[in-house]
């Protein structure tokens, strides 16, 4: 029975509702009256419904597609402008008791090495994250209460936003654990996390309970829950993401969309990120024994419907997809990309010898921060370092509010500029550093209040000066 405002996993990401949906887009994916009626209603940029966004995906007519594309490039345009905001994951521990059978953590893997960061050693990685540029970390831990208890986490929380190296701190944690009680969620809240953030892997509860036979993570429903709990915990923004190629991808499509509509049903807000991971090669795990991989012209067709879908939540790609997938997508709607990743425990501070691995996945995009920050210049992309929004208290209905309103413009376009100037002047090679501020210069021109203007210039030139207050 399916029911957007139960708090029951099974009736709000109903297996019927789903199925029926994919009836309905196969049986409509050549009504072209519907479709353009859809596309129509998503140029309002209000969102469609996981049934007409399901359609648009089951459509294969070429020049319907491209209106796809060219409408998700724009509302992309309209409510994120040309800003990518940067991050990079932090792996603090990869003891788990879980069983998933796509990721190398799981326990049954004795021969990955198994490591935990003490805090000596996240203050080296921070150290080494910070001397990069970095100022939002996503920090990461297999599930284990006797390695990686929620005290462990608070205190690796405290250690990161503690370390002021040179001119460098992380100004915002996002949080990417296992599933736990709304007690726990309010201990993350009140150590001052930016977005939780947990991945569903896959929405098709038989399929998810094969995935992941052993261990607390087999409970579907917990899983499926835990964005209520951390809501109830008084986390606002929380971020959803399905690891595609473990299911079949319109399934797991429609089930992102309806789990989308059911935080906004009954939390007000809907999820302030979305990521789309891919499966990948990583140790005792071949991504080729799993049968739903999908291309990247699918890929690509994904993340411009979640952006028609849901224009007022952020994107992520990480470094799993290589430089020319990010090349795509990026028009396309991804609003955050990770850059200069390393996917093992520890390994900023210094590199890992092969034979002690612990890597999650293999990172496609290898290159430094600096080249990916380049790499966006040239494309005409602001790379942004902003964490503004968090720090004013501008998080779940604010955030959606102003996002909604597109007024966020006015605040993150300038924002973008001060904190890629501050890079620019901290972190940055000479070649970036000159590409970056003509950038800079021209975007300054094209910001059309006054008063944002001249605090953008303001600010910029106390930067200049060497000020830094930490404000963004
Ligand atoms: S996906 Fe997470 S829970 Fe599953 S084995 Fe890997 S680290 Fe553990």
């Amino acid at each position: 029975m399916y029911n957007v405002k139960s708090l029951k996993a099974e009736e709000f990401i109903s297996d019927e509702e789903i199925l029926d949906t994919l009836a309905y887009a196969d049986a409509n994916k050549d009504n072209v009256e519907l479709i353009d009626a859809i596309i129509d209603k998503a140029r309002l940029r209000k969102g469609l419904t996981h049934r007409e966004a399901s359609v648009l995906l089951a459509c294969e007519i070429p020049e319907k597609i491209d209106e796809v594309y060219k409408l998700a490039e724009q509302i992309k345009k309209d409510f994120y402008g040309n800003r990518i905001v940067l991050f990079a994951p932090l792996y603090l521990s990869n003891y788990c008791v879980n069983g998933c059978v796509y990721c190398p953590y799981h326990m049954k893997n004795k021969h990955i090495a198994r490591k935990k960061l003490t805090q000596e050693e996240i203050v080296k990685e921070v150290t080494a994250l910070q001397d990069m540029g970095h100022k939002r970390l996503a920090i990461e831990a297999g599930e284990d209460p006797v390695n990686n208890p929620i005290e462990y986490i608070l205190e690796c929380i405290k250690t990161i936003y503690s370390i002021k190296h040179k001119n460098g701190a992380i100004r915002r944690v996002n949080v990417n654990i296992a599933a736990t009680t709304v007690e726990n969620y309010r201990k993350l809240k009140e150590a001052g996390i930016g977005t939780y953030i947990l991945f569903q892997e896959t929405y098709h509860k038989k399929s998810y309970e094969k995935l992941h036979p052993t261990g607390p993570k087999h409970d579907y429903a917990y899983h499926t829950e835990a964005m209520d709990r951390a809501m109830e915990g008084g986390i606002d923004d929380v971020g959803l993401g399905v690891l595609f190629g473990l299911e079949m991808y319109r399934y797991e499509f429609a089930g992102l969309l309806m789990h989308a509509e059911h935080l906004e049903a009954v939390h007000g807000v809907g999820p302030h990120t979305i990521s789309v991971p891919r499966i990948k090669h990583a140790d005792d795990i071949d991504p080729s024994a799993f049968d739903n991989g999908i291309t990247d012209d699918t890929f690509a067709k994904i993340c411009a419907l979640i952006r028609i879908s849901v224009p007022y939540t952020g994107m992520i790609i990480s470094t799993r997809e290589s430089q020319q997938v990010r090349e795509k997508v990026l028009p396309l709607g991804v609003s955050q990309i990770s850059g200069a990743s390393r996917t093992s425990v520890g390994g900023y501070a210094e590199a890992e010898p092969e034979e002690e691995s612990s890597e999650q996945f293999d990172v496609s995009d290898q290159r430094t921060l600096d080249e990916v920050v380049n790499w966006l210049i040239k494309m005409d992309y602001i790379p942004s370092f902003c964490t503004a929004c968090y720090r004013e208290g501008r998080t779940g209905d604010r955030f959606m509010a102003l996002c909604k309103s597109m007024q966020i413009l006015n605040c993150c376009h300038p924002n973008a500029l001060m904190t890629l100037k501050e890079y620019l002047e901290d972190y940055a090679s000479e070649e970036t550093r000159t590409l970056g501020m003509a950038l800079i210069d021209r975007e300054l021109e094209k910001i059309t209040n006054p008063k944002v203007k001249q605090t953008a210039y303001e600010h910029i030139h106390d930067i200049s000066e060497g000020k830094r207050d930490f404000r963004f």
